[in-house]
């Protein structure tokens, strides 16, 4: 028994779900439905009364904002000019759902038919298809594609600004299908975002499917707890240490550790826990319990292109805020009506494309924000500005996380390994020249003073890839650090076990074989969803066996 755990000892649960994240609020949600499972909830951060977790333009304070947000960076970028790259995070009740930028994508139903070529059972998009049904609420009701009565309020933007109108009519004009459901029948083409928001209100995991569950007696929240290390029994594990302020406590899992601490801390978690590459963990003295080299490895994010283009009219978000005036003005609108600039998401209008000649589906998903700035979360320029951003959806690069320490406080290296390949540099510049394209239409460019970056200098291809290498950024979508799949590096089975143990899953975007063509939100609950149905129905099988 590994760290001397006894029965007895320690609060005793049958699920501890480590991570209240996208996905660890809907298992705690799902697991405690009928009552007849005890679990208990750890989340690092805090609980999310603060109003700017609710607010839909908090996502731009929330960046930097310690007290929610871990506020990691990569390890310098050899495909970004040697910089570290900001990596936020969800550190709340809600996880990454309490600080994202609200738009509800999916992927391509190609991506998951791809997840089960690659041997994943059940992950076709005919499998996940009822998963994001049943979370869904959309405010459009139900159809073939879409659910209503779910948790998760989906919702169309109740304001249209002239400005993303403008940007749609442009793709249009480029030759791009109108589509008025991006996760319908086909992706491609051009429209608004729908948003996880209600009545322009943040419709965070932790608001969905979190704060009616918290009321059952058989769920046990603990905010600001810290998981330090899984523990195990041989090969299964039987419960978690974690540290509360300068306590520190253990838990027993009678059924299931489930790790749902996302794409970087859940690998962590493993590594500091003895499940990794042996080479890493004996390097910082941790005693391995399973030599998994794939811990980690395979890191892969949406990296993403910003174009800052000057407006002619001061109706950006940058004017409308700046002063007191325009922040009380636009603040009281908000409090009367939950409409206006304060109910607008990261952007409001895109344009799925194939950009590379190569590619079958769209490539590139390339949108309007209403606001500009010199930096991520940084001052809103002093004129009217907004930004284009082009993602990279399906990117060849990988990289990797590992542990720096044995201590748990300490981040992890985060090496996304941007731009690494010559498949991935090609598709995000005939992403930007799309883009570019769209931006200079009939129906956008009257609205256009002036490209500002690049600009005019930067007009072939070269150039342009040197500034998407100086200037770009994530989107904030890292997956695979646990890959689900069957050869010698995936790290979970297609039911989320990590292979080899017992007791022990992952489940949240971390596990994801390849990123979905779009925001990763909608499909990390699904998983969520889909691991809930399959982790009572292994307990179910459980009881039925002991008792046979
Ligand atoms: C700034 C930003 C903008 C984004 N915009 C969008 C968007 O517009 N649309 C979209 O679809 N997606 C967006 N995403 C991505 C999306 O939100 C994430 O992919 C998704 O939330 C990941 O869910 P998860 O469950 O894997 O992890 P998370 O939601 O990040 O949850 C992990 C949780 O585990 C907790 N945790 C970690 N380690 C420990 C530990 N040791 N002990 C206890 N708790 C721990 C964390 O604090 C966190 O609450 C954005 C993400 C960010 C950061």
């Amino acid at each position: 028994m590994r760290r001397g755990m006894r029965a007895g000892d320690a609060d005793a649960f049958d699920f501890i779900i480590v991570g209240a994240g996208s996905a660890g609020c809907v298992l705690a949600n799902r697991l405690t439905a009928s009552g007849r499972h005890r679990v208990l909830l750890l989340e690092a951060g805090p609980g999310n009364r603060h109003p700017w977790l609710h607010i839909p333009l908090g996502y731009g304070k929330l960046f930097t904002d310690r007290r929610f947000n871990w506020c990691y960076a990569t390890e310098p970028q050899p495909g970004c000019h040697d910089r570290n790259v900001i990596a936020p995070r969800g550190k709340v009740l809600g996880g990454s759902s309490s600080i994202n930028g609200l738009i509800y994508i999916r992927g391509q139903a190609e991506d998951f038919d791809h997840w089960r070529q690659l041997g994943n059972a059940g992950w076709s998009f005919a499998d996940v298809l009822p998963y994001f049904r049943k979370a869904e609420d959309n405010g459009r009701g139900a159809d073939d594609f879409h659910g209503a009565g779910g948790p998760l309020a989906v919702s169309d933007l109740r304001d249209r600004h002239p400005l993303a109108q403008a940007f749609v009519a442009a793709a249009t004009q480029c030759g791009h299908p109108r589509n008025d459901d991006f996760n319908g029948a086909a992706q491609e083409g051009a429209g608004f975002y729908q948003t996880t928001m209600r009545n322009g209100v943040r419709a965070s995991t932790a608001a969905g499917y979190l704060k009616d569950a918290r009321r059952r007696p058989n769920l046990k929240v603990v905010a600001r707890a810290l998981a330090t290390g899984i523990v195990f029994d041989g090969r299964r594990a039987i419960g978690v240490d974690y540290v509360v302020g300068n306590q520190t406590r253990r838990a027993r899992a009678d059924a299931e550790v489930i790790v749902a601490s996302g794409a970087f801390n859940s690998p962590q978690l493993l590594q500091l826990s003895g499940v990794g590459p042996a080479a890493l963990l004996q390097s910082h003295g941790i005693a391995i319990v399973a030599d998994m080299p794939g811990v980690g490895e395979g890191l892969s994010d949406h990296y993403a292109a910003r174009l800052i283009f000057r407006c002619r009219e001061p109706i950006t978000l940058n004017d409308a805020v700046r002063g007191w005036g325009g922040k009380l003005r636009h603040g009281a609108h908000y409090m009367l009506t939950r409409r206006g600039f304060l109910a607008i998401p990261a952007i409001s209008a895109g344009c799925f494309l194939r950009a590379h000649p190569a590619s079958a589906t769209p490539d590139s998903q390339c949108s309007l924000a209403l606001h500009s700035a010199d930096n991520i979360g940084g001052d809103l320029h002093p004129f009217p500005g907004v930004t284009g951003v082009c993602v990279l959806l399906r990117p060849e690069s990988r990289g990797y996380l590992r542990i720096k320490s044995a201590d748990p406080r300490d981040a992890p290296a985060i090496h996304p390994n941007y731009l690494a390949t010559l498949r991935d540099c090609e598709t995000i510049v005939a992403g930007v020249n799309a883009m570019r394209r769209i931006f200079r239409a009939p129906a956008l460019a009257p609205h256009i003073a002036e490209e500002l970056e690049p600009g005019a200098p930067c007009d072939n291809d070269a150039e342009l890839l040197d500034f998407i290498r100086r200037r770009g950024s994530t989107v904030y979508h890292p997956v695979s650090t646990c890959r689900m799949g069957q050869d010698a590096n995936a790290v979970v089975d297609a039911r989320l076990r990590v292979r080899g143990l017992a007791g022990l899953r992952v489940v949240d975007a971390s596990i994801m074989p390849t990123v979905v063509s779009g925001n990763t939100n909608a499909a990390t609950i699904m998983i969520g969803e889909k691991a809930a149905d399959m982790i009572l129905a292994d307990a179910k099988g459980a009881v039925a066996a002991a008792a046979a």
